[in-house]
């Protein structure tokens, strides 16, 4: 079986005291779960493909099972070695421990998806956002397919943070205890590979240490970020999509790269409705509209109507936790087809 071309980093472990047999179906109903591709399964081997990112390749060996993860940039490989260990380990507890992968050289160091970045400007985007512009030298895995990053913020008093490093097992460590870094998920708004430039979004909101910090950041700060990773931007001309504040970036930057040809609908929560001012750009066949918090109806309902109305159209809802259970619970019997819903919880009460 010929593997994808455009995967062509790879790294190699080998799982010598647990038989194909044990995982094969674990591996597959996992991958499904998840909504990733099965290229194949059979009796000796199994291939998961996780969109744009890469390959998981198991086969039987005479004793134990060869793992091949293979993916187009190193960042990505890093990120599904990473994941993999969190998935084996859920599977059979301890089997993560055990794995060597053929490029070891990178244990100890700084893993490839964390970048750091320099402040260059922060400026308001209507009523509650702000917007920051950082730059650094290599951007070039903050694609379409993949727009998300996390912040990594130290403690607010630390002077000397720790950063990850890479363990043995291929797993990020992550600094622990007082050095302990908050890791908030941010959309990539704009990027300008060329210059190295990246612009993202921040929703200001009481309590966050998200926006205590970009309140009291100055051009010239460095900012440590990790990524990308998570969802891209969908390839339909077909669309409902539902966000609320902390969702707005990503909404917009999916809504202005869509089709001019586009059909469908936005609807876009806010305290005060339209009056948060966040810019938005659609399609002209995209009706927009905006919902204030205290309406009657809610993100949830609206997307229901919206979905028996247009039960072909790609389903894009991301807000806070609740409405999405419910948005969940409502359609569990009735869901989207694979690849044609993304349905994520971007923050949560407390
Ligand atoms: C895939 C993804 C993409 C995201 N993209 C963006 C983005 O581009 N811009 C953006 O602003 N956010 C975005 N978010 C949401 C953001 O990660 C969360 O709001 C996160 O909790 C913010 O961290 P914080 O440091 O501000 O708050 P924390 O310090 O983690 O939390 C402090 C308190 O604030 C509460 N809180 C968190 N979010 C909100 C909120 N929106 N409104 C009211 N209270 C809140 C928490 O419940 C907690 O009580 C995204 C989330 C995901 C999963």
């Amino acid at each position: 079986m010929t593997l994808n071309p455009s995967f062509p980093l790879q790294a190699t472990a080998a799982v010598t005291d647990l038989p194909f047999e044990m995982i094969r179906q674990p591996i597959v109903i996992m991958a499904k779960e998840h909504e990733l591709l099965v290229v194949e399964d059979t009796a000796t081997a199994v291939t998961v493909e996780v969109p744009s990112f890469g390959h998981y390749h198991f086969t039987a060996q005479e004793v134990g099972i060869e793992i091949r993860v293979s993916a187009a940039l190193p960042d990505r490989l890093h990120m599904l070695k990473d994941g993999l260990c969190d998935h084996l380990e859920d599977l059979h507890p301890g089997i993560a421990d055990v794995l060597r992968w053929s490029d070891m050289a990178t244990v100890g160091a700084l893993p490839p998806n964390v970048h750091f970045t320099t402040v260059q400007s922060i400026t308001p985007i209507g009523t509650t956002f702000l917007r920051v512009q950082i730059k650094t030298e290599d951007l070039w895995s903050f694609q379409d397919d993949a727009i998300h990053f996390r912040l990594l913020l130290p403690p607010v008093d630390c002077t000397d943070p720790d950063w990850p490093t890479i363990s043995e097992t291929g797993s990020t460590v992550w600094p622990k205890g007082e050095k302990a870094l908050h890791r908030p998920v941010y959309t990539t708004r704009q990027i300008d590979h060329t210059a190295g430039l990246m612009e993202f979004d921040i929703f200001l909101h009481d309590g966050g240490r998200a926006t205590n910090w970009v309140q009291q950041a100055n051009p010239g700060d460095r900012l440590v970020i990790a990524g990308p990773g998570g969802g891209g931007i969908p390839e339909t001309s077909q669309i409902l999509v539902y966000a609320d504040e902390t969702a707005l970036p990503a909404a917009a930057r999916i809504l202005e790269s869509l089709p001019k040809n586009s059909r469908g609908q936005a609807v876009l929560l806010s305290d005060t409705g339209v009056n948060c001012g966040y810019p938005i750009k659609a399609p002209a066949g995209i009706t927009v509209t905006w919902l204030q918090r205290d309406a009657a109806s809610s993100l949830t309902d609206l997307a229901l109507t919206a979905r028996s109305e247009c039960p072909d159209h790609f389903l894009w809802f991301a807000c806070e936790k609740a409405d999405v259970q419910r948005l969940r619970e409502a359609i569990k019997h009735d869901k989207p087809a694979p690849g044609q819903s993304y349905i994520a919880a971007y923050w949560s009460q407390s």
